[in-house]
C-alpha cells in the first residue's frame, strides 16, 4: 500500500451513527434562549421551525445517534466518499508533510450540505411536513435541500442572497431542476424583503436577511417547516459521518494526524470532519491541533465576540451565544458566498472558548493562489469556500519544509468549484482584490447585539 492515492471505504463499511460532541464535552454548551423572554428555550418554541426529531436531536446528550435506514440509502448515492492523500500537491511543495482530503464534492449538489439535507427532509417528511422553506448563500444549501426535497417528495422554496442570485445563475438553475423554487433575497413575498426593497432596490442582501424571509414563511403555516444548512447542533450531528470515515479511512494506511484544518462558515464542514477526532483525543488516543479557517473579510472567530445573538437579521430566531460580528452585519461579498455568515455554529463557538480549537483568517487572494496550485497539482477545482481550508494547509505543509517535520495535516475539501468558476475567473484575470474590513464596521454591527448576562 505504498504508493496509493485515494482511500476507499466499501458501502457496507459506512458508519451507521453520527456523532454527538455534547456527550463528551468537559462543560455543556450553553442553551439557546428564547428570542423575546431570554428564558432557555423549550420545544415548544422550535416547534414552529423544526419536525419534533430535529429538535430532540438539537438538545440531546446521547453520545451516537442511528442513522435511518432510508436516510444510509439516499448516502449510498455518493458515501462512502473518498480520501485523498495530495501526493501531487505534497511535491508540488516539496514538503515532507503528508497532506490528506477527504473530499465531499463527489455528492449530487457536490458539496458536504446533502448529508445533513437528506435527513432533515426525510425527518419532516415522517411528520408530514408538505413544504420545506430555507436560504441559501452561494446556493449550495438551497440546491442541496432541494435535491433532498426531490428524494422525499417534498416542496422546496429557497430565498437566496440576491449578490449570488445575480452572480450564480446556473446554482438556481440546479435548484429548479430538482423542483425547488428560488428567489432572490431580499424579495417582494415577505414584508422583511419588501421593507428592505423599498430602503435599496438594489440590496445584495446577506445570509442573515434570507433566513429572516425563510423563517417568516415558515412560521405561517402548519404543513411548513424551515430548515438550516449550518450552525445548529443537528446539522453539524448529521455532518459527522465525514469525520467518522475519515478515521476508519486513516486507520487503513496507519495515520493520525498531527495538524487538521477546516473552514468555518457557520461551521458544519469543519464540525462534521472535527468532532470525531476531537473525541479521540479528549480520550487520548491522538493529539492533533484543530484549527478553523475563516475568511479575512468576515472574521467571526478571530474578531467577533462571543454573545448571545440572533441568528437572523430580523431577530426571529431563538439567541444563540456564539463569536459573532453582530445579526445585522453584512460582510464583503467575497467570492466565498458560504463562509459570508455573522454567526459561528454555537458548539464550534463553544469548544473554541474551550480552548480545545484554534482560528486563523486568511484573506481571498492567498486563498485562490492556494486552489489553484491544488488545481494544477491534484487536479480537482475547489469550492471557493475550502480554498481557505486548503490556504491552511499550503502555510502548515511549508512550515514543514522550513522545519522538515513530517507533519500528517488532514482536511475537508468540503466542495467542488464547477459552479464558481466566474470567481476564478476574476482571480486569474488580476481582477481580485482582498477585502479587509474596518474594526470600525464590526463596532457598528454590535451596537444591535441584546444585553444579555
Ligand atoms: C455552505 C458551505 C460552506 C460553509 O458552511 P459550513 O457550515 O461552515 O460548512 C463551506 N463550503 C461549502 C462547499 C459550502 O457549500
Amino acid at each position: 500500500m505504498s504508493e496509493y492515492t485515494k482511500i476507499l471505504l466499501e458501502e457496507d463499511e459506512m458508519p451507521t451513527q453520527w456523532y454527538n460532541i455534547v456527550a463528551d464535552l468537559p462543560e455543556p454548551p450553553p442553551p439557546a434562549l428564547h428570542p423575546g423572554t431570554h428564558q432557555p428555550a423549550t420545544a415548544e418554541d422550535f416547534a414552529p421551525l423544526f419536525p419534533m426529531a430535529l429538535v430532540e436531536q438539537e438538545v440531546s446528550t446521547e453520545r451516537y445517534i442511528d442513522i435511518p435506514g432510508d436516510v444510509l440509502d439516499v448516502y449510498r448515492l455518493w458515501r462512502p466518499s473518498p480520501l485523498f492523500r495530495a501526493r501531487r500537491l505534497e511535491k508540488l511543495l516539496d514538503t515532507p508533510a503528508k497532506i490528506f482530503y477527504k473530499y465531499e464534492g463527489v455528492s449530487p449538489a457536490g458539496s458536504h450540505k446533502p448529508n445533513t439535507a437528506v435527513p432533515q427532509v426525510w425527518y419532516n417528511a415522517q411528520e408530514g411536513i408538505r413544504k420545506l422553506t430555507t436560504e441559501t448563500g452561494a446556493g449550495q444549501w438551497g440546491s442541496s435541500l432541494a435535491f433532498a426535497c426531490a428524494q422525499f417528495g417534498l416542496e422546496c422554496e429557497i430565498w437566496q442572497v440576491a449578490a449570488s442570485y445575480l452572480a450564480k445563475p446556473h446554482r438556481r438553475t440546479m435548484m429548479e431542476i430538482w423542483g425547488g423554487k428560488v428567489h432572490p433575497s431580499p424579495s417582494d413575498v415577505t414584508e422583511f424583503g419588501r421593507k428592505l426593497l423599498a430602503e435599496n432596490p438594489d440590496h445584495p442582501g446577506s445570509l442573515g436577511i434570507a433566513i429572516s424571509e425563510a423563517v417568516s414563511e415558515a412560521i405561517e403555516d402548519e404543513t411548513v417547516r424551515y430548515a438550516l444548512g449550518s450552525v445548529l447542533n443537528h446539522v453539524l450531528l448529521h455532518q459527522t459521518i465525514i469525520g467518522e470515515e475519515a478515521l476508519l479511512q486513516l486507520a487503513k494506511v496507519g495515520e493520525t494526524p498531527d495538524v487538521l484544518v477546516g473552514c468555518t462558515g457557520g461551521g458544519s464542514n469543519f464540525g462534521g470532519l472535527a468532532f470525531p477526532f476531537l473525541r479521540e483525543k479528549l480520550a487520548g488516543k491522538m493529539s492533533p491541533v484543530i484549527r478553523c479557517v475563516e475568511p479575512s473579510a468576515c472574521p467571526t472567530l478571530t474578531k467577533g465576540e462571543y454573545r448571545y445573538d440572533f441568528g437572523d437579521t430580523a431577530g426571529l430566531t431563538p439567541l444563540m451565544k456564539m463569536h459573532t460580528l453582530g445579526h445585522g452585519f453584512i460582510p464583503e461579498p467575497i467570492h466565498a458566498g458560504g463562509l459570508r455568515y455573522h454567526g459561528m455554529a454555537p458548539l464550534v463557538s463553544h469548544v473554541y472558548e474551550l480552548g480545545l480549537v484554534e482560528a486563523i483568517a486568511v484573506p481571498q487572494l492567498e486563498c485562490f493562489a492556494g486552489a489553484v496550485k491544488f488545481a494544477r497539482s491534484e487536479g480537482i477545482v475547489p469550492a471557493p469556500e475550502p480554498t481557505h481550508a486548503i490556504a491552511a494547509a499550503i502555510r502548515e505543509a511549508l512550515a514543514c519544509k522550513e522545519s522538515g517535520e513530517e507533519k500528517t495535516i488532514l482536511t475537508a475539501l468540503c466542495g467542488h468549484g464547477h459552479l464558481d468558476l466566474a470567481s476564478y475567473d476574476r482571480y486569474m484575470r488580476g481582477e481580485m482584490q482582498d477585502l479587509e474590513l474596518s474594526d470600525d464596521l464590526i463596532k457598528a454591527a454590535m451596537l444591535d447585539v441584546p444585553e444579555i448576562a
